[in-house]
C-alpha cells in the first residue's frame, strides 16, 4: 500500500465524487477518524461532504477504506485469496428455506434469512445488519435481533400501504447500511452478521484489514450478487413507467435473476432485460466491476436458480460451517440432483453463468471507467484497467 502524504477528503472529491463515481455507501462518513468532532456529514443529496474541513486530521481513513478507490485493493485480494474471475469458493448450490413463512416473503429461496435465523437461534451472532422494507424502491437500514425483524427485512414484496411512504425525489434499491455499525462502536463484544452488496462487503473488509473499530463486530458476512442498484427521479420515473407500460402502483415484488423481474399485483410478470435496465441504474454501479461480491463468507443470488431457489456460492471454511450446520439443523434444504454426474454438471452450469455476468459487469466497469479518465489525469488509484482480469 502506497499511500502519498497528507491524503485526505479531498483525495476522495477528487477522484471518486467529482468523477461519478460515489456510490453514497457512507462508509467514509462513518468512520472519518475525526467523527466525534466532525470533520465529514453525509449532504441532503446523500452525499458525503466536509461538515468542517478545518477539523480534518489528513488522516486519509476515509480514502482507505473507501470501495472506489484501489489502494488497498492488493491486501484484501491477498488476505482473502481472491482468485479470477470471480474470488476464491469453496462450492455451489441451489439452495431453500424449509421454513413457509419465509418462503412466502423472500426474494428467491429465503436462504439469506434461513440462515441469519440459524445464527440467531443457535447463538453464534448477537444480531444481523440487514435492511426493512418500506416501499417498492425503498428500504431502511436495522441490526434484527430477532425472527420478526428479520422477516421484516426479507424479500423484495411490497404491501399496497407500503407504497404510501415512499416519499422524495428519488427512490432507490440501495440502502446505506455501513453508517449504522458506528452506533455499535461501544459495544465492540457484539457479533453482528452484515448482509450488503458487493461495495459494502468490501469497505467492510478494508475496515477490518486497517483493524478500524468498530468493524470488528461484523464477524459474518452474506454478501448479494449485484449487476447495479438502481434510482428513479420523478422524470425517469415517467419515462421508465411510459416505455415499458407499467405503473409502479400495481408491481407489489422486484427481483433480479437473469434480468429485472417485475410482478403486477394481478400476478403477470414483466422480464426488462439487464441493457435496457441499464439507464435507471445509479452512475456509480456502471463502473463498478465485483458482481459475484468476491470477499463474502457465502456470496448470494437469484442467478441460475429456478424459482423459489437461491444460489449459494460458499466461499470461506466458516461459510461452509454454518450453511452446513444449517442445512443439518433443517433450516435449509438444497436442491438434490438424481446422479452425482447431474449434480457436476449442474455446479458447472452456474458457475459457467455466475462468471459470464462478472465479466459483463467487469467490461461494462471497464468501458465506464476508460471514458471517466482521461490522459492529463491517469488516477492511478482507482480501479484501473491494469487491475482487470
Ligand atoms: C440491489 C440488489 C441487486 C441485486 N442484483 C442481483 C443480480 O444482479 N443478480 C442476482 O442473481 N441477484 C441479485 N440480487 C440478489 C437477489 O435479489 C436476492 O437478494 C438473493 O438471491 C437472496 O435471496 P433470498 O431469498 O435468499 O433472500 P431473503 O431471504 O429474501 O433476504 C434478502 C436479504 O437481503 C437484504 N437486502 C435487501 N435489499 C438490500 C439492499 N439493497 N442492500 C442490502 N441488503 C439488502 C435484506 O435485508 C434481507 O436480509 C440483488 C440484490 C440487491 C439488494
Ligand atoms: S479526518 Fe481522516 S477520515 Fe476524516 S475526513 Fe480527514 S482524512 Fe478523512
Ligand atoms: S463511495 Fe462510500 S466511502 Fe467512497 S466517497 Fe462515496 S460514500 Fe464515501
Ligand atoms: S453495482 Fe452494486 S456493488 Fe457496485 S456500486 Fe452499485 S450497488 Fe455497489
Amino acid at each position: 500500500m502506497k499511500l502519498k502524504e497528507k491524503t485526505s477528503f479531498d483525495n476522495l472529491v477528487q477522484e471518486v465524487i467529482e468523477k461519478g463515481l460515489c456510490n453514497r455507501c457512507g462508509g467514509c462518513v462513518s468512520f472519518c477518524s475525526a467523527d466525534r468532532i466532525g470533520a465529514l456529514e453525509i449532504g441532503e443529496d446523500n452525499f458525503p461532504r466536509y461538515a468542517d474541513k478545518e477539523k480534518c486530521l489528513e488522516c486519509g481513513i476515509c480514502y482507505l477504506i473507501c470501495p472506489q478507490t484501489s489502494i488497498l485493493k492488493e491486501e484484501v485480494r491477498e488476505e482473502f485469496g481472491w482468485r479470477p474471475p470471480i474470488g476464491r469458493y469453496q462450492d455451489i448450490f441451489s439452495a431453500r428455506t424449509t421454513d413457509e413463512e419465509i418462503l412466502k416473503v423472500c426474494t428467491d429461496g429465503g436462504v439469506v434469512t434461513s440462515l441469519l435465523l440459524y445464527m440467531l437461534e443457535n447463538n453464534l451472532i448477537d444480531g444481523a445488519v440487514v435492511s426493512k422494507r418500506v416501499g417498492l424502491f425503498s428500504r431502511k437500514p436495522i441490526v434484527a435481533t430477532a425472527r420478526s425483524e428479520l422477516m421484516q427485512a426479507a424479500g423484495s414484496q411490497f404491501s399496497e400501504s407500503s407504497h404510501l411512504q415512499e416519499m422524495g425525489a428519488e427512490y432507490t434499491t440501495f440502502v446505506p447500511t455501513i453508517p449504522i455499525i458506528r452506533e455499535y462502536a461501544p459495544k465492540s463484544f457484539l457479533r453482528l452478521a452484515l448482509v450488503g452488496t458487493p461495495c459494502q462487503i468490501e469497505a467492510i473488509r478494508k475496515m477490518q484489514i486497517l483493524k478500524i473499530l468498530p468493524a470488528d463486530v461484523i464477524t459474518f458476512t452474506i454478501g448479494l450478487f449485484c449487476m447495479q442498484s438502481f434510482a428513479l427521479d420523478d422524470l425517469m420515473k415517467k419515462k421508465f413507467t411510459k416505455k415499458h407500460q407499467i405503473n409502479l402502483k400495481d408491481i407489489v415484488k422486484l427481483n433480479v435473476k437473469e434480468d429485472f423481474i417485475l410482478t403486477k399485483n394481478s400476478g403477470i410478470t414483466v422480464h426488462i432485460p439487464m441493457e435496457e435496465i441499464e439507464e435507471i441504474a445509479r452512475p456509480a454501479c456502471l463502473a463498478c466491476e465485483d458482481f459475484a461480491n468476491n470477499y463474502a463468507d457465502i456470496s448470494v443470488g437469484g442467478l441460475g436458480s429456478p424459482d423459489v431457489y437461491t444460489t449459494v456460492l460458499i466461499r470461506t471454511i466458516q461459510g461452509k460451517r454454518i450453511y452446513t450446520e444449517a442445512l443439518r439443523q433443517g433450516y435449509l434444504e438444497k436442491k438434490v440432483e438424481k446422479t452425482i454426474g447431474k449434480s457436476k454438471a449442474e455446479k458447472s452450469r452456474l458457475l459457467s453463468l455466475i462468471e459470464a455476468f462478472a465479466e459483463r459487469k467487469r467490461k461494462r466497469g471497464e468501458e465506464r471507467l476508460s471514458k471517466i479518465i482521461d490522459e492529463e489525469n491517469p488516477l492511478e488509484r482507482i480501479y484501473s484497467k491494469s487491475e482487470a482480469v
